[in-house]
């Protein structure tokens, strides 16, 4: 069976749906760019035509989320799981050229496991070396089975180091559906309390799922926020980093007093150095990430695109608390700690979950299946997903209550 764009509501959670006239214009600008005979991929990423690209995409990216001076835009590849090892491979050096007389005992990587990517970039950073981890938090011990991970454990559960090299968190984890809080006053909110600003700890956040979704609370705070493009931006391959200056360090000098190198491409000040082309980056990524923002721009920015998120996850979850009142689902995760971007349930009863999958695929409602280490059902209210097609899956889940609910 061939469908059309038209005939699906696409809910994949990265690589996810972009807006269709973005991809319109794309596919333009694919074949002949700017009218200069040529396709985009098929460009210098050294001309004149591409610098403006990277100049405008690092624009746009500093006026939506209102990026201070004192940080860096910066383009990658690699994808978020690059930035585990470059994480670790940077702020050790920055740690190194700062206290060289310390041990490797004594350097200590602060991680807060709320979720399956932060537990990942953890074990990325036990395997690199250089360093210890020590797990502030590890979600995990606070759930009722104490294996799944269902919110944001209280903040006087955390753990911190006393002069860590970095604090690292991810934001929202999309397989878990767990977030932290928007509201500061939420004790779901990031424990900025703990972090005492003298000491100057570098603070970094996985932004990879929720990025561009809505503006980033404290982002002058953080010493880096980074994210993979493929959720609300553009096509996978792209990754974005939003540093602050100090960050940025000579990972040479600080190989000569012990620390590892690091990889030339990993390399932030490197990168930096070079306006994010020391070598070929993946510019049709970039490309329609710049459409896409521009689009963002034109729907009202992040302000407005907050608000329609709002909503979007609102209604879903009011359809969602209904089905679990009625016994027919359970939701993974606890109600401060929940996702506005990746929503999680169980559907309760033999053989009902896949009869909603199955239902949902036959209605055009597409990848719904959860993440193949938690199974279950999930959604995911990208960007690109309207509020119109949100209440579209609204409706088909409040019939299959009415139809399924004892
Ligand atoms: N962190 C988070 C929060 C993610 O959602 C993902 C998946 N998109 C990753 C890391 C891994 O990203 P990538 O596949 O780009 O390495």
């Amino acid at each position: 069976m061939s469908l059309e764009r038209t005939q699906v509501i696409n809910f994949n959670s990265g690589p996810c749906a972009l807006p269709t006239s973005v991809l319109e214009e794309a596919a333009k600008g694919l074949l002949n760019y700017k009218g200069t005979g040529i396709g985009l991929a098929e460009l210098s990423h050294r001309s004149g035509y591409f610098g403006q690209i990277v100049n405008d995409l690092a624009g746009l990216i500093r006026t939506q989320l209102e990026v201070p001076p004192t940080h860096e835009v910066l383009f990658t590849q690699g994808g978020a799981t690059g930035q585990f090892s470059a994480v670790v491979l940077n702020l050790l050096a920055r740690h190194r050229l700062l206290y060289p007389e310390l041990s490797e005992e004594e350097r200590v990587m602060d991680y807060v496991v709320t979720g399956n990517w932060s537990k990942k970039a953890s074990e990325e950073a036990g395997r690199l070396g250089g360093g210890v981890v020590n797990v502030v938090t590890d979600a995990r011990t606070v759930s009722e089975d104490h294996k799944s991970f269902a919110s944001i454990p209280p903040h006087t559960s955390f753990q911190f180091s006393k002069k860590p090299a970095f604090v690292y968190y991810c934001e929202n984890e999309t397989i878990d559906g767990v977030q932290f809080s928007t509201d500061p006053a939420s004790p779901a909110a990031f424990p900025w309390e703990s972090i005492k600003e003298e000491d100057f700890v570098p603070v970094v956040g996985d932004y990879s799922s929720s990025f561009l979704s809505r503006p980033i609370p404290d982002l002058a705070r953080h010493a880096l926020i980074y994210a993979g493009a493929q959720k609300n931006l553009g096509p996978a391959g792209l990754t974005v980093l939003i540093v602050r200056k100090d960050c940025l360090v000579d990972t040479d000098a600080a190989a000569k007093l012990g620390a590892q190198p690091v990889p030339i491409t990993m390399d932030w000040k490197v990168i930096h150095a070079n306006n994010s082309l020391y070598n070929t980056p993946p510019m049709f990524s970039m490309y329609v990430s710049q459409l896409v923002l521009e689009h963002a721009q034109a729907q009202g920015g992040m302000p407005a695109i907050k608000l329609m998120n709002e909503r979007k996850k609102d209604i879903l979850y009011d359809v969602l608390d209904e089905g679990a009142a009625k016994g027919l689902f359970r939701l993974r995760v606890e109600k401060a700690s929940r996702s506005w971007m990746n929503q999680t349930f169980h559907v309760l009863g033999a053989g009902k979950e896949e009869l909603f999958l199955e239902q949902a695929d036959k209605a055009g409602l597409k990848a719904l299946a959860g993440h193949r280490q938690v199974g279950g059902v999930r959604v995911s209210l990208y960007n690109a997903i309207s509020e119109e097609q949100t209440e579209v899956l609204v409706s088909f889940i409040r019939e299959f209550i009415k139809e399924n609910a004892a």
